[in-house]
């Protein structure tokens, strides 16, 4: 028998209150279960991919389960440092005293996942909030319901299911739990539902990791990047990916070099017709395809298509599609475009790039590909974004010992290696005072001479 939402959140509440994920035993088999999970389960999780995205396998390895499993066993090695509490000094006026921050679970969490990693995104989290010692809901996005639902087939026969729950449901059913009161909720999609979700979670004044999108700017200076735009753009679920390029600005005078380079990544990639292509994820559903084809029909940009465009609607496939000089007011500009298509935008000089991206919402990622570390210092210094880097896309998000979050439009909090510990944990301040060591001045009364105490 299924079980109700409403008493999935009840015996969640009940574990956690006795005390059952506290434990550091409790949380390594959970983190081990989880590794067990991605291990054994490897091909009917890359068959569930493939269904729900048309994900290469390749993709598939190394974009979600190799990562599931690397944040497992990074979890496993550091548990026990990341619980201990962490000693501070102590100031001569507390005198006699010591004091530490001990980190806590913070109780009840509720992670929603997207469709565009279905795996990582709803994994990921979880693996935080089981190492930090909570009871989880873990509710995956009904845009990838083979995953969707594999995971509920799954995940309690390798974790314990009493502290850890899959609650599938698409507008409905989340909407419902957001209305039950929890200790942190974890949001990954659009800022759209981010919105609803920090106004539900502002009711019980429940904190939030939102973990949104953005336009994600590639920079290029002077020198040819377009394998590793391509591989980033493309190579991520084409280009259904948070940190993927969204837009690229050069100048005018590296723009053909920059065009003619990709055209060729690209050939080389997904050959002549990239419909055909195996390695090429497809449009997630008939909606987004639908939206993509309004963006790419535009009447303002239909005619700076300079590669790509093929389309098929039945199998909802795009092609890798280039855009050169869109207006800044088309809609390709307006909101993350979120799949295949990539327009570049042409400035006289470089640096004109920082003030157009600062004109737009802070990125999750940008991106700058240049020699010239000056040039680096001075993006570092003006760009605000999520995160940064440079003469790459997207492999930053691998290196745990680096926060991964947005920052303003693209999210709030961050996660990934011990920022995850830290995502789901309260950091108590503890002193503890000695019995001696008394400041007359502390006790009323003030003025008068000073009694014995
Ligand atoms: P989605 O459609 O899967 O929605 C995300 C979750 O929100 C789902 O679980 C869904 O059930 C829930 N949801 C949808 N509407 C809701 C509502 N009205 N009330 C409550 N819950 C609701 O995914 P999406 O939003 O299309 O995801 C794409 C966006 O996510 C992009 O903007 C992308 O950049 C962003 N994203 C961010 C990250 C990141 O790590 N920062 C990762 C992936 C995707």
């Amino acid at each position: 028998m299924v079980e109700s939402p409403a008493a999935a959140v009840q015996e969640l509440r009940e574990r956690f209150a006795a005390g059952q994920t506290r434990p550091a035993e409790w949380r390594a088999a959970q983190l081990r279960g989880v590794l067990r999970m991605a291990t054994e389960m490897e091909a009917e999780i890359c068959d569930a991919l493939h269904a729900d995205l048309g994900k290469p396998k390749t993709e598939a390895h190394v974009h979600e389960l190799s990562l599931i499993k690397s944040s497992c066993l990074f979890a496993l090695k550091n548990l026990k440092k990341w619980m201990k509490p962490q000693k501070v000094p102590a100031k001569l006026m507390n005198f006699p005293s010591t004091a530490r921050i001990t980190p806590e679970p913070l109780g009840l969490v509720l992670v929603i996942s997207a469709w565009n990693y279905p795996l990582l995104l709803s994994l990921d989290p979880v693996i935080g909030a089981i190492a930090a010692g909570n009871a989880v809901a873990l509710k995956p996005s009904e845009g990838a319901p083979a995953m969707s639902s594999l995971l509920a087939e799954l995940l309690p026969r390798f974790v314990d299911g009493n502290c850890i729950k899959v609650i599938e449901g698409g507008v409905k059913e989340t909407t419902a739990l957001l209305n039950h009161k929890w200790d942190k909720i974890f949001y990954t999609g659009n800022s759209r539902v981010g919105r609803v979700v920090m106004a539900a979670a502002a009711k019980h004044l429940t904190p939030v990791v939102l973990e949104l999108g953005g336009k994600c700017p590639v920079v290029v200076d002077s020198n040819i990047a377009a394998k590793r735009i391509a591989a980033g753009k493309w190579g991520c679920n084409n280009g259904q990916a948070c940190i993927a390029p969204d837009f690229i600005i050069t100048t005018q005078a590296f723009a053909p070099k920059l065009l003619e380079s990709l055209k060729n990544v690209l050939e080389k990639f997904y050959g002549k017709d990239p419909l055909l292509s195996a390695d090429l994820s497809r449009v997630v559903n008939a909606s987004h395809f639908g939206r993509l084809k309004g963006l790419m029909d535009e009447e303002m940009v239909s005619d700076k298509i300079v590669f790509g465009g093929q389309r098929d609607e039945q199998q909802l496939k795009i092609a890798p599609t280039i855009f050169l000089d869109v207006p800044l007011d088309s809609a390709i500009m307006k909101d993350e475009i979120f799949g295949p298509l990539l327009p570049i935008l042409t400035v006289d000089k470089i640096h004109e790039s920082f003030g157009l991206i600062n004109s737009m919402a802070k990125p999750l990622a940008a991106y700058l590909f240049t020699r010239d570390s000056e040039l680096q210092n001075q993006f570092e210094g003006a760009i605000s974004a999520g995160g940064m880097l440079f003469n790459d896309t997207s492999i930053h998000l691998t290196n745990p010992y680096l926060p991964f979050g947005g920052v303003g439009e693209s999210g709030t909090g961050a996660y990934h290696g011990k920022f995850s510990f830290d995502a789901f944990s309260h950091r108590k301040a503890v002193m503890n005072r000695g019995f001696a060591g008394e400041a007359r001045a502390r006790y009323p009364p003030y003025s008068a001479p000073k009694l014995k105490i």
